[in-house]
């Protein structure tokens, strides 16, 4: 179990470290996959580790995450697997701890300069910001909210598959919620773009953190209104109407998505 609060002390050879090398967490082979490794281990076995930051408290011990630079790894010891990899492989709120530890490092990775003067900021707040002295700026970690819907008809599921994306399986449609605009809004113009259909009665279902590198999933279910299917190509492959009857890949049970796609058949049954 996690504890939020982040240490204050510098991390020592015995304290625990996630270990990324870009969006890859680096795992012992023989170990538990997820698990941290610590430090001194792995400043005896990677020439850089750099960007130390730290997390949090695992059963009350600190820990923290670190950059392993581009050096290369003995896979005899070593495994890396990027964070989707880790996707029902270990258990929910562990993947979410992981994600909380690469946020973390990509936040303090991307504001060690004040965004507003350029100067130097430093970790403040107890470590929940990072903070400018000079011009009185405070960043705090950026979580961007996504809205993600399931459109129903009757017993009918609106279900896409995202332009470009590697492994084809169908899905709900996402996007990010913009400045000034409610989570319904974003809903309706979503969909809108997406498929060219209009929405209404939208409920929300549940919300995910996404660390990729920042999200935070809001899910909803929504009832069509009226339109037919037309894509936005830039977005979208294909979209398509199916029911349990005709269910095409869908994404794990774990993600946001595949409980919105489960929690509708269930209803059903
Ligand atoms: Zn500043």
């Amino acid at each position: 179990m996690l504890n939020f609060t982040r240490p204050t002390s510098t991390a020592s050879a015995t304290d625990l470290v996630w270990p990324f090398q870009g969006r890859h967490l680096v795992s012992e082979l023989m170990g538990s996959p997820g698990a941290p490794i610590p430090l001194g281990q792995l400043m005896s076995d990677f020439p850089t580790v750099t960007d130390i930051t730290p997390v949090g408290f695992l059963d009350d011990k600190p820990v923290f995450a670190c950059i392993l630079g581009a050096a290369n790894m003995d896979v005899m010891k070593y495994t890396s697997g990027n964070l989707f990899a880790l996707i029902g492989r270990i258990a929910g709120e562990q993947f979410d701890v992981i994600g909380r530890a690469y946020q973390l490092l990509c936040w303090e990775r991307d504001h060690r300069h004040c965004g507003r003067c350029g100067r130097e900021t430093s970790l403040a707040d107890k470590g929940q910001s990072r903070a400018c002295e000079p011009c009185g700026l405070s960043v705090y970690p950026r979580i961007s909210p996504c809205v993600i819907v399931l459109v129903t008809r009757d017993e009918e599921m609106l279900l896409a598959a995202g332009a470009g994306a590697n492994r084809r399986f169908y899905s709900c449609l996402a996007g990010f919620v913009e400045p000034g605009e409610t989570c319904e809004q974003a809903v309706q113009r979503e969909v809108m773009e997406e498929v060219g259909v209009e929405v209404d009665d939208i409920q929300y279902h549940g919300s995910q953190p996404w660390p990729f590198p920042g999200q935070l999933m809001l899910g909803f279910t929504a009832k069509w209104r009226s339109g037919d299917i037309d894509i936005d190509p830039d977005e979208i492959d294909e979209a398509i109407w199916c029911t349990a009857d005709n269910l095409p890949p869908v994404p794990p049970p774990f993600s946001i998505a595949g409980q919105l796609i489960n929690g509708f058949l269930t209803s059903l049954s």
